[in-house]
């Protein structure tokens, strides 16, 4: 059972590279995702398990920290993202751009 993590909303137990991590880090304090040395969270990938973790505030206890609605914001964001590929480049989203004529 090595490896293994346990889901902070339904208690699932698997290995952790299945779950969200989500880190306090030490000692600045500050919530991050995925790396970083602290007090870790796991949190599977699903809706359900979001809207639990965020509406019983299971991350903030799990975590013994304040976390701000950004980052659910920043989980549900994730969520809504297809993992295995992400887009390649951001370019797209961003309206078009002359670039500085040089002279
Ligand atoms: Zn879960």
């Amino acid at each position: 059972m090595k490896n293994y993590r346990r889901c902070i909303s339904c208690r699932k137990l698997a290995p952790k590279d299945a779950f969200w991590r989500v880190v306090r880090v030490h000692p600045e304090g500050q919530i991050q995702f995925d790396e970083g040395m602290g007090r870790s969270a796991y949190l599977c990938p699903t809706a359900d398990c979001l809207r639990v973790a965020q509406k019983k505030n299971r991350l903030g206890r799990s975590l013994k920290a304040a976390v701000a609605p950004i980052i659910y914001q920043a989980l549900w964001q994730r969520l809504a993202e297809p993992q295995a590929n992400p887009p390649p480049a951001s370019d797209a989203d961003l309206p078009p751009r002359t670039p500085p004529l040089e002279i």
